[in-house]
């Protein structure tokens, strides 16, 4: 059972102190954290403050320090990792946000699509070279990332993604049939056929985030965790950022905070975040049997062609993993409604399964800008504070990247940082923000309508 706090970001002041990771299977099986630098104690004076130590914040401390030579601070409101970070699916391949490439070539014309999608590539090699540079081994899964037809309707638009692909990037997705998915990776009544990104890969995402602390402090990063922001101050030009148990004095600040950002902690990106939650089941594991009743032989990680994806990946011990959205609000009461959704749905789709206990469940914020892309940029009326935000569900890779893009940003240097809507414009606000929860609402049930027709 799901026991994490309750946290809203857009209501509650923000998502606690020094509290353990939630109940997640990744916690249960993560070994040894490496050592941080403990809370903030009494005042400290830095050139660079990072708020939030996931991904986004970690990789930027370690670009600071390893490729231009400034020690920064990263002020973790619980643990490295504790957000996003060290709860996702682990699935990883290159993605700018949620916007799919059609709609940005109709945009922003082709020659900007080649860019963004330059930019998701070097994304993911920036995700290869810190994993290979990292002490801790995040358990990677080669093979690539599997998007299964749903419903056979639903392969005629894996056929054309492909084509597309190949015709735009020269990007060779495997396009696989009914059988072909069949023979080789799982069985059930929701298999009909499916394309494989080859460049994808699976990971143990807290691994990973423990990873980015060590590779961080080993460049010369200080971390400090139970050290939420509580009170941000301005005064003769420097941050005055208030913590429980001392206060950093900073030039610059980058915002790190992505689906946990507090909407009140600073006045330049409230109204421009919607936190979505999303939800992950994991099963006992599976016996022989019935790992042979679902003709289930893969390890890589499996999306399906719904507007509101199901994801899941078999993980070592032969437990299944199963994700999809979340609640609108998160409460007690949702996350049990949203653990028997997904128990149901995985039962749709390996009938096998259909009574197997659920061993782990958790739910995350995921991030998303009103235009459905993540903003690395800076506040409008103060160029000291930066931040990278909003990468809707698949971020692993780009946040990452945007830590890089980020310290680059900070360090007055941006070197190869492309001129794409991600960094030359800022998240832009929410029209109505008050009433961002009740679109949500309508959007989820019209995407879940399209999901069930066709
Ligand atoms: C259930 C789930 C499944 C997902 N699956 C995938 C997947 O399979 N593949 C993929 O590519 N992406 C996935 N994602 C998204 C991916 O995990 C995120 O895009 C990525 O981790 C974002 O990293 P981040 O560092 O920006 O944010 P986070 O990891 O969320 O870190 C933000 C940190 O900020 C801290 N913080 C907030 N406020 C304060 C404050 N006031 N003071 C100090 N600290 C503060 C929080 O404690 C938190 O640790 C998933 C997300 C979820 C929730």
């Amino acid at each position: 059972m799901n026991i994490a706090p309750v946290y809203d970001p857009l209501r509650n002041h923000g998502p606690g102190c020094g509290l353990g990771h939630s109940p997640t299977y990744w916690a249960a099986t993560a070994g040894q954290t490496p050592e941080d630098d403990g809370p903030l104690a009494g005042d400290a004076e830095v050139d660079i403050a990072i708020i939030g130590g996931g991904y986004t914040g970690l990789s930027c401390a370690y670009h600071l320090a390893h490729d231009h030579g400034i020690k920064a601070t990263v002020l973790e409101a619980n643990r490295a990792g504790w957000g996003c970070s060290g709860r996702n699916g682990g699935s990883v391949r290159p993605s700018i946000g949620k916007l799919p490439y059609q709609r940005i070539i109709r945009k922003w014309g082709l020659e900007m699509a080649h860019r963004i999608y330059g930019e998701a590539e070097k994304a993911l090699a920036t995700t290869r070279h810190l994993i290979a540079e990292s002490p801790v081994d995040c358990k990677l899964v080669d093979g690539g990332v599997l998007k299964v037809a749903h419903r056979p309707s639903r392969l005629r638009g894996l056929e054309s993604e492909a084509r597309f692909l190949k015709d735009t990037f020269g990007f060779e997705a495997e396009l696989l049939d009914a059988g072909a998915v069949k023979a080789s990776y799982m069985d059930g009544p929701e298999i009909h056929g499916g394309i494989r990104y080859p460049d994808g890969f699976g990971v143990h995402p807290l691994r990973l985030a423990h990873g980015m602390l060590a590779l961080s402090r080993d460049a010369g990063a200080t971390v400090h965790t139970a050290s939420p922001v509580t009170g941000w101050e301005k005064a003769d030009g420097r941050h005055l950022l208030t913590t429980p148990g001392g206060r950093l004095r900073a030039h610059a600040v980058a915002l790190a905070t992505n689906g946990y950002t507090p909407e009140r902690l600073h006045p330049g990106i409230s109204k421009r975040l919607l936190p979505v939650l999303s939800h992950i089941v994991v099963t006992r594991p599976l016996t022989d049997e019935e790992v042979a009743a679902c003709d289930y032989k893969t390890p890589i990680p499996v999306i399906d062609t719904r507007n509101i994806n199901q994801y899941y990946r078999l993980l070592p011990d032969n437990r299944l993993l199963f994700g999809s959205r979340g609640a609108p609000n998160d409460s007690a009461t949702s996350r049990t409604r949203q653990r028997t959704f997904l128990r149901g749905r995985l039962g749709n789709k390996f009938p096998p399964l259909r009574d197997i206990p659920i061993d782990f469940d958790w739910n995350g914020f995921v991030c998303l800008s009103l235009d459905w892309i993540p903003h690395i940029h800076q506040v409008e009326d103060d160029p000291t504070v930066h931040y990278a935000l909003a990468y809707g569900g698949g971020g692993l890779a780009f946040s990452l990247h945007a830590g890089r893009r980020l310290a680059a940003r900070l360090a007055g240097d941006p070197g190869d940082e492309p001129a794409i809507p991600t960094t030359t414009t800022p998240l832009p606000r929410f029209p109505f923000a008050a009433f961002r929860r009740i679109g949500q609402r309508a959007a989820i049930a019209y995407l879940q309508l399209l999901d069930n027709v066709g």
